[in-house]
C-alpha cells in the first residue's frame, strides 16, 4: 500500500485538500492519520486497497453512508470522501475522537497505557467505570444505538471490542469503525473478529447480516457485565491447541454456552474464569435469562436471538434497580436482602428501602435519596431513557422525611394525607406516605 506522508495534501473529492499531521493508529484494513480540512481537524482513514475483496463496490458503500448520514450522532461516521488516487488508494475523513472516551479494550483491559512525550516511557492507567450506574448506562447506550443502525436497514458486519469508545464518567458511548456498515443483506468482504462473530459466519454459511449482529453485540454486552468470553470455558481450555479448526469447532460448529443449563461440558473454570463465575453470582435471573437464551436457542436459531428494544427494556430495569445505600453500598437490588414485607435491605448496614410500582412496570423500582426517574419510566409510550423527570430528595428542613420533586415539564397529580389530589407542578415536589398515589399522566404508581 502506499503510505501517505506527514505535510502531504490528499485532494478530497468535491474540492479542497486535507494536510496530513500524523499517524493516530492503524488497522487491518489500513491507517488513521490526523488530518487537517477547511481549518477543521478530522481523522483520515486511508486504504490499503489490495486488503479489499471490491474496493470500487466498498468506495461506493461509503459514499452511500455519507449521502445517508449517522443514524444518530452516537457514530463516528464517514464526512467526506477523498479522490481515488492512480493507484486506486483512498480515503475518507471522520470527526476525531472527543476527549474523555477510552476504547471498550482498555475498558476490558482494566488499563491503558499513555506515552510521555518526553521520555516516550509508558505508564499504566487505570481505565474503569467510575459508578455501576455508568456501566450500566454504557450498556443500554450500545443496545440504543445499534437498535438505530438496525433501524435504519444497516447492519455493522464487524461488531467487536474495537468498535466503542466509552466515556466511563457517564456510559456515553460512541461507535467506530463505521466504514463496514452497509444495507443488510450487502456484505463487502468483512467477516469479523475470532471470538465475536456468530456461529454460522465462523461455519461460513451465512454473511454478516443484522441477525448476526445481534450474535456479536450479547458477545460484546456479556464481556462488558461478565468480563469473560461466553463460549470459552472448560471445553475449550482442554482443548490447549486453538488451530483454526478447533476455533471453528468452539466457536462454530460447537459453540456450548458457559452456562448452558442442558449442557454442563464447558463451563467456566475456577483460576482462568473467575470473573464470569464472580459476576454470575451477582446478576438478576432476568438478566442471566436473557443471555442463555441468546447462547443457546440463539445459536442455531438466529432469528429467536433477544433483539435490541428487548435488551433495552432489560437494561433500563437493571439500572432502576441499582441502590446506593447510604452506609456506601452500590449493587443491583438482587444483592440485598428482601424483608417479609418485600422491602430491600442493606446486608451491610441493615436500612430498608421500599419499591415504588408504576402501573408500565411490571416491577418495582427501588427508592433511595438521590434516585432518578426518567421519562421511560414516567411518560406514557416513551423510551427515552435519559431526560430526567424525577429525583427522589430527602427535605432540607426535615431530616429523613423523604419527597420526589418533579423534575418534568408535565404537572402530576398526587394523592396527599387528607384523601384529596393535588397538582404538583415542574419544579415541586410532595412527600411520600404510605398510601400515596401518583399520576404522571397516563401512569400511575405507588409505593410498593
Ligand atoms: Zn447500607
Amino acid at each position: 500500500m502506499v503510505e501517505l506522508g506527514i505535510g502531504q495534501y490528499v485532494e478530497m473529492e468535491y474540492g479542497g485538500a486535507a494536510r496530513i499531521i500524523q499517524i493516530i493508529g492503524s488497522g487491518g484494513q489500513g491507517i488513521v492519520y490526523l488530518a487537517e480540512f477547511n481549518d477543521a481537524r478530522y481523522a483520515l482513514k486511508w486504504y490499503d486497497v489490495d486488503k479489499i475483496s471490491n474496493p470500487k463496490a466498498f468506495r461506493k458503500n461509503i459514499e452511500n453512508n455519507i449521502k445517508d448520514g449517522a443514524p444518530s450522532n452516537k457514530f463516528l461516521w464517514p464526512k467526506y470522501l477523498t479522490k481515488e488516487l492512480d493507484n486506486g488508494c483512498f480515503g475518507y475523513l471522520m470527526d476525531l475522537r472527543p476527549q474523555g472516551y477510552d476504547s471498550f479494550v482498555d475498558i476490558l483491559n482494566t488499563y491503558k497505557l499513555e506515552i510521555e512525550q518526553m521520555s516516550g516511557r509508558a505508564t499504566k492507567q487505570s481505565v474503569q467505570f467510575k459508578s455501576l450506574f455508568a456501566m450500566v448506562t454504557a450498556v443500554i447506550n450500545i443496545v440504543n444505538t445499534f437498535r438505530q443502525l438496525h433501524r435504519a436497514g444497516k447492519s455493522y458486519q464487524d461488531l467487536n471490542d474495537g468498535g466503542f469508545f466509552i466515556n466511563v464518567e457517564n456510559g456515553d458511548i460512541l461507535v467506530c469503525d463505521c466504514d463496514n456498515i452497509a444495507p443488510d443483506g450487502c456484505n463487502f468482504g468483512i467477516a469479523g473478529k475470532p471470538g465475536y462473530m456468530a456461529p454460522e459466519v465462523v461455519r461460513g454459511i451465512s454473511k454478516p447480516n443484522v441477525q448476526t449482529d445481534k450474535y456479536s453485540l450479547a458477545v460484546v454486552l456479556f464481556k462488558l457485565l461478565f468480563r469473560g468470553d461466553p463460549v470459552e470455558g472448560e471445553k475449550v481450555v482442554k482443548d490447549i491447541c486453538l488451530t483454526e479448526t478447533s476455533e471453528l469447532k468452539h466457536y462454530g460448529q460447537q459453540a456450548i454456552f458457559v452456562y448452558d443449563p442442558k449442557n454442563d461440558s464447558n463451563r467456566p473454570v475456577r483460576g482462568i474464569h473467575d470473573n464470569v463465575i464472580k459476576f454470575w453470582k451477582i446478576y438478576p435471573d432476568y438478566i442471566k435469562d436473557a443471555f442463555t437464551f441468546t447462547f443457546t436457542t440463539g445459536i442455531t436459531e438466529p432469528n429467536k436471538r433477544i433483539i435490541e428494544n428487548e435488551w433495552q427494556k432489560l437494561f433500563i430495569r437493571l439500572r432502576s434497580e441499582i441502590i446506593k445505600c447510604h452506609c456506601g453500598r452500590t449493587n443491583f437490588a438482587s444483592m440485598f436482602l428482601l424483608t417479609e414485607e418485600g422491602h430491600y435491605k442493606c446486608p451491610k448496614c441493615g436500612a430498608e428501602y421500599s419499591e415504588l410500582q408504576l402501573s408500565n412496570r411490571d416491577y418495582g423500582i427501588p427508592l433511595y435519596i438521590g434516585c432518578k426517574f426518567y421519562a421511560c419510566d414516567t411518560e406514557k409510550a416513551s423510551d427515552d431513557f435519559q431526560t430526567v423527570t424525577g429525583e427522589l430528595i430527602e427535605n432540607k428542613l426535615k431530616p429523613g422525611v423523604l419527597g420526589i420533586k418533579n423534575m418534568s415539564d408535565k404537572i402530576w397529580k398526587v394523592k396527599m394525607p387528607d384523601g384529596n389530589f393535588y397538582n404538583v407542578a415542574s419544579g415541586k415536589g410532595f412527600p411520600l406516605w404510605k398510601d400515596v398515589e401518583i399520576d404522571f399522566g397516563g401512569i400511575t404508581a405507588k409505593l410498593k
